[in-house]
């Protein structure tokens, strides 16, 4: 194959930078991430680098495992060999190796925000503070990835923050560290800490790092935080073979620590760096594009950048403004029917969304229609109950210190220790400053005879456990941990057992699949949960052949042949949470414009009049970002995807009272109808006896009726 053939001479140029550092920078949809992938071939084919000196750094799990497959296909075996991965994957691959440096304990577990949220409650009731477990974790976030010290903190922060004085905050901080330290865990952000912190202590470590990252790769580098870029000084060292590739229109995560200044400072970091820009866009049709480029244009906060279609004309962008967001779930089930009906397949279609909590319609949309659904993110696999406590049961046996995990299962199934026993072992545990097993095993000290000796046969359950925990591979190990701990019969007894025991088959079934592509115990396993469980799997059971469904977040690098954008309202795009600053009002625009871009041949915006926030029904307006486009760039579509002609009104015009000539109906009109009750016409054809019209029933849906057996009322 040649690596060189299928690029455009920019694209060319980039791909065969050999040494020093290079930029990429350039539009949705331009050949960032090929480039990159030819260019990481080009080394190893081309310029003699080993693949073992090769690092690629992706936004996510997903994208890695993309980039991981189409490096196969270029360079055969040899792939196996690089090391692509997330910064989060990459660091705690280094500190599994080299964590005993910076006093890690070698089991050490990684916690997931849940863990995070259950120990800053423990927390904040420790200190007797009142504030949501959510917001302290948000400020401990930033606080993390922005990497400040306590002094820092203080000094930068407002005076309130997540709901506490900051001197508080200050104090909730470092009690969580101190706790986490006992704990022997490490959270999400402290990966890329730690790794610093031991690259910086260690220069001989970080030596050896280099020496498996001597070419870098960043994708998305428009979204690094100020860990990541450290991170990413530190590696590339004094060789400086680091390739940057981003789009700064692309920023979407400001609102989690990115600092779009790294890619903007990039030349001013590295003077030497070579820029390559790229300016053709291969991805989507003119139509679409020119639907992208007039959002984005809407931005002051941003470089001029050019981006030329190569895909000529197209399919119109196509709109549609339902009556309410369950009729809008339904447009997009209908037409996702009828595209399928003409021969589409339902892989090839995404619908994106800004929240997690609009998914819900859409699959209940979906689901009437008999069409699969792909959920990425919402409530995970990994986080439903019971998958959560059996793994909880496998890392109490890999790590005893980690509180949470015992605290989880110890009267998991009932094992008669409630809740006096556990505050009095808790207790124990404090006053005698032992991790909580400990406390576990001297619980004669603390409790009478019946529940001390329960405690002692958890006590010994888990200590086989550990026995068994690295020298079983992680499908046996689990298989171990539902059966020794009576956890599967206690779900077999319960109501919606099945259900849950099929999740937890689920759950052997990838540890199954882990295990054919790894070499590990059940602590690998876990690191690899731990890494993959974040909101960005698909959840459960996937049916063969499904319509994806995600937030405009996760979609980020992907693309798709359709793609539908539904909610392009204010309060949703931009959010309610984003309009009272610019800054983030720029952001909200890029998300829109990411979500844009991802489309290839067909694009769908859609809209409601009416949605129901908390439970009220209110009316809302079309998102201000809809007025960047012109009309003409537009098509406004029927209830049934027909396109409406050229000046006619959109369906589901505002209510008017104005009544039609010779007695006929109009969209807008509010009707009742013997049966179905009130509705509102959001679309009329013909006229006399012949008329037809679309009415859209509060509870029952749209329905066709003909008006002359109808016996509509206006009202
Ligand atoms: P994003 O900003 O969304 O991450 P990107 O710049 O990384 O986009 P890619 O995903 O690499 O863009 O490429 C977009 C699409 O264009 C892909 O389908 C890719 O295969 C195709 N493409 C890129 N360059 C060429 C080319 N020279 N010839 C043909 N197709 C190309
Ligand atoms: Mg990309």
């Amino acid at each position: 194959m040649d690596l060189l053939r299928d690029l455009n001479p920019a694209q060319r140029e980039a791909v065969q930078h050999y040494t020093g550092p290079a930029l990429v920078v350039a539009g949705a949809g331009s050949g960032k991430t090929r480039t990159v992938v030819h260019r990481i071939a080009y080394l190893i084919r081309h310029r003699g680098v080993y693949p073992t000196e090769i690092l690629a750094v992706t936004f996510t799990n997903k994208a890695a495992g993309e980039m991981k497959e189409r490096l196969a296909r270029m360079v055969g075996p040899a792939a196996r060999e690089l090391w692509v991965s997330t910064f989060h994957s990459a660091a705690l691959r280094i500190l599994r190796v080299y964590g005993e440096y910076i006093g890690l304990k070698p089991g050490f577990v990684v916690y997931d925000e849940d863990d995070q949220l259950a120990l800053l409650k423990e927390v904040l009731g420790g200190l007797g503070l009142e504030t949501r477990p959510q917001y302290a974790r948000g400020v401990i976030d930033r606080i993390k990835n922005r990497m400040w010290s306590v002094d820092a903190f203080l000094r930068e922060a407002e005076d309130w923050v997540g709901g506490l004085p900051k001197e508080q905050m200050a104090a909730v901080y470092q009690a969580y560290e101190a706790r986490m330290r006992a704990l022997g865990a490490v959270d999400f952000n402290d990966l890329l800490l730690k790794v610093i912190g031991l690259f910086e202590a260690h220069p001989e470590v970080l030596h050896r790092v280099q020496q498996r990252a001597r070419f870098i790769h960043v994708d998305e580098y428009q979204d690094t935080n100020p860990a990541q870029y450290r991170l990413t000084r530190l590696l590339a060292g004094a060789e400086r073979n680091l390739m940057v590739v981003g789009d700064p229109d692309q920023s979407i995560y400001g609102f989690r620590n990115a600092d779009i200044h790294n890619i903007l400072n990039f030349e001013k970091d590295y003077p030497d760096a070579r820029v390559y820009r790229l300016e053709e866009n291969y991805r989507s049709t003119e139509a679409i594009l020119r639907v992208a480029n007039a959002v984005i244009e809407k931005n002051a906060l941003r470089l001029e950048k050019t981006l030329r279609p190569v895909r000529s004309g197209g399919d119109p962008v196509f709109l549609y403004r339902a009556p309410d967001h369950r009729e809008e779930a339904a447009f997009v089930a209908r037409e996702v029917q009828r595209l399928k009906g003409r021969g589409r397949r339902l892989d090839e279609i995404a619908v994106l969304y800004r929240t997690n909590a609009q998914s819900r319609v859409l699959e209940e949309a979906f689901r009437r229609q008999n069409l699969g659904v792909r959920i990425v993110g919402g409530v995970g696999f990994y986080e439903r109950r019971e998958v959560k406590d059996v793994l909880a049961y496998a890392r109490a046996a890999v790590n005893p210190a980690d509180d949470l995990a015992v605290k989880r299962v110890l009267n998991v199934p009932a094992r008669g220790i409630g809740q006096t026993s556990l505050a009095k072992l808790s207790q124990l545990a404090e006053t005698a400053r032992v991790s909580f097993f400990e406390a576990l095993r001297r619980a004669g000290e603390v409790l009478a005879r019946p529940q001390a000796q329960a405690v002692q046969r958890f006590v010994a359950l888990i200590e086989g456990l550990a026995n068994a925990a690295y020298d079983t591979g992680p499908d046996a190990f689990l298989r171990l941990v539902l059966a020794e701990t009576g956890y599967a019969d206690m779900l077999r007894r319960e109501p919606d057992g099945e259900a849950r025991l099929e999740n937890l088959e689920e759950l052997l079934r990838a540890a199954r699949e882990w295990e054919e592509q790894h070499a590990g115990t059940i602590a690998d396993f876990l690191d690899e949960v731990a890494l993959t469980a974040r909101a960005e799997e698909p959840e459960g059971e996937v049916p063969a052949e499904a319509v994806t469904l995600m937030t405009l977040h996760n979609a980020k690098g992907l693309e798709f042949p359709v793609v539908f954008i539904v909610g392009v309202e204010e309060g949703l795009l931009p959010h309610r949470s984003s309009t009272a600053r610019v800054e983030d009002l720029e952001e909200e625009r890029r998300l829109f414009y990411v979500g844009i871009t991802r489309a290839q041949e067909r694009l769908y915006l859609t809209l409601s009049e009416e949605r129901e926030t908390y439970g009220r029904r209110e009316a809302v307006r079309a998102s201000r970002f809809l007025e960047d486009i012109p009309e003409a760039f537009l098509q406004p579509l029927s209830p049934f995807g027909e396109p409406l002609g050229a000046g006619r009104e959109p369906v589901a015009v505002r209510p008017t009272r104005r009544s039609s000539a010779a007695g006929g109906f109009r969209g807008g009109e509010k009707v009742r109808h013997p049966r179905f009750g009130q509705g509102l016409v959001v679309a009329a054809s013909g006229e006399g006896d012949r008329q037809e019209v679309t009415v859209h029933f509060a509870g029952v849906g749209l329905k066709k009726l003909l008006v002359k057996y109808a016996g509509l009322e206006r009202i």
